[in-house]
């Protein structure tokens, strides 16, 4: 009987969209590249309202088939704006003196450098997360201009086998840097990171070209360029009201995480197995954060990794966090799809259907009817 799984599936949406609060999760499953010949996409069904059903090519049928459900779920056809589109609120509130906090998650190849930054040399209609946020930013800033006038700042840092590292010291050394113990209030974490200021989208452009060059790159059997650092561009904006002369604080990070993937003990060895195993920590770390967050749990463990003690200011209390959950279609990946998914059901707090469907043995044909009805149920409450 679906009606009672719906109004359960209903109920417990809409429990983790009150208790998730300021923490929203969307997910984003790229195109197969041009050039990619066996195209078998693991996702077999996206719905507008942030529903997804992966199906497990290696578990035929409906032991397969898991569905999942976000804030919203982006296709492979997505624009870099249509991703961005909702974002505009979190930058306005920077601008108001709030903490934000936007992260790409996934396995290496997924798509999280492509929506943070966008591709290499990116046009303006290809630009990431970053570039439009930054435009934002000076363009508000710019409309509030009789009443408040602003500075802004930028850092970037990466995070490499627990280590912070500057990325844009003038010398180009990427000194090892500390990091406060408490939680600033003005989020300056890391106040030894060259602080740059800037005026214009262009001036953050030229310095994200510099940090990105300057970022850790390995090798790995799936990408070459593949990232083992977390990189943070941290966004400081301070406001003066003209009027009153009361001062403002507010600061966005930018997070484009290390790969998520699980590597295989047997087959890496000395510093491979050492990073992994750094990323491991820190990527578990955070999403232990993010989920006592959720959770409103008494106690949260930010002193668990670097990743978390650098944004400790911008999770948590009155900071907003965006998480974009990246996935790549191959049903090769599907393991990993379905390991960053259950990372990312785990930190928005809910599991949905899955496990129930399987067991009472429904295919994906009637779990659509499902997602359909559930789908408009929501809207009939919108
Ligand atoms: P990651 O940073 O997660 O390792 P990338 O952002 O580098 O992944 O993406 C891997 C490859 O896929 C790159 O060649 C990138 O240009 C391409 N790609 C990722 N997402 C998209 C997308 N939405 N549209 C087109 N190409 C994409
Ligand atoms: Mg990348």
């Amino acid at each position: 009987n679906y009606t009672a799984v719906l109004a359960e599936n209903r109920k417990l949406f809409n429990e983790v969209q009150d208790l998730r609060g300021n923490i929203r999760v969307y997910c984003r499953v790229r195109p197969f590249l041009p050039g990619q010949t066996k195209k078998q996409s693991t996702i077999e069904y996206i719905g507008e309202n942030g529903e997804m059903i992966v199906a497990n090519p290696a578990k035929p049928g409906k032991e397969g088939h898991r569905m999942f459900k976000f804030n919203k779920v982006f296709g492979p056809a997505s624009t870099q704006a249509e991703v961005y589109s909702d974002t505009k609120p979190l930058i306005r509130s920077v601008l108001d003196g709030f903490n934000v906090c936007i992260f790409a998650y996934g396995q290496t190849g997924s798509g999280k450098t492509h929506t943070m930054s966008g591709p290499d040399g990116a046009s303006e209609e290809d630009w990431g997360v970053n570039y439009r946020a930054l435009n934002d930013l000076f363009t508000i800033s710019q409309t509030r201009r009789s009443s408040i006038t602003y500075e802004v700042g930028v850092q970037m840092v990466e995070i490499y086998n627990e280590q912070v590292r500057d990325l844009l010291s003038s010398d180009g050394t990427q000194k090892k840097l500390g990091i406060l113990s408490t939680s600033q209030p003005n989020g300056l974490a890391v106040p030894d990171a060259t602080m740059n200021p800037v005026r214009a989208t262009s001036d953050v452009v030229e310095l994200m070209d510099i940090g990105l060059k300057n970022r850790s790159m390995g090798s790995t059997a799936l990408n070459e360029r593949s990232s083992r650092s977390h990189s943070i561009v941290t966004i400081h904006v301070r406001g003066k009201d003209l009027k009153t002369g009361v001062p403002m604080h507010g600061n966005l990070h930018l997070v484009d995480l290390a790969g998520s993937e699980r590597v295989d003990r047997s087959e890496v060895t000395g510093d491979r197995l050492k990073e992994a195993q750094h990323i491991n920590k820190s990527l578990s770390a955070l999403g232990d954060v993010i989920f006592a967050l959720a959770q409103k749990s008494p106690h949260v463990p930010y002193r668990n990794s670097k990743l978390t003690q650098v944004l400790q200011s911008s999770l948590g209390g009155q900071a907003k966090t965006l998480m974009f959950v990246q996935l790549n279609p191959d049903s090769n990946s599907c393991l990993e799809s379905l390991s960053t998914l259950k990372f990312a059901e785990r930190v928005s707090g809910v599991e949905l259907g899955a496990a129930k469907s399987s067991k009472e043995g429904r295919d994906v044909k009637e779990l659509m009817e499902q997602v359909a009805s559930l789908k408009d149920t929501i809207s009939k409450k919108d």
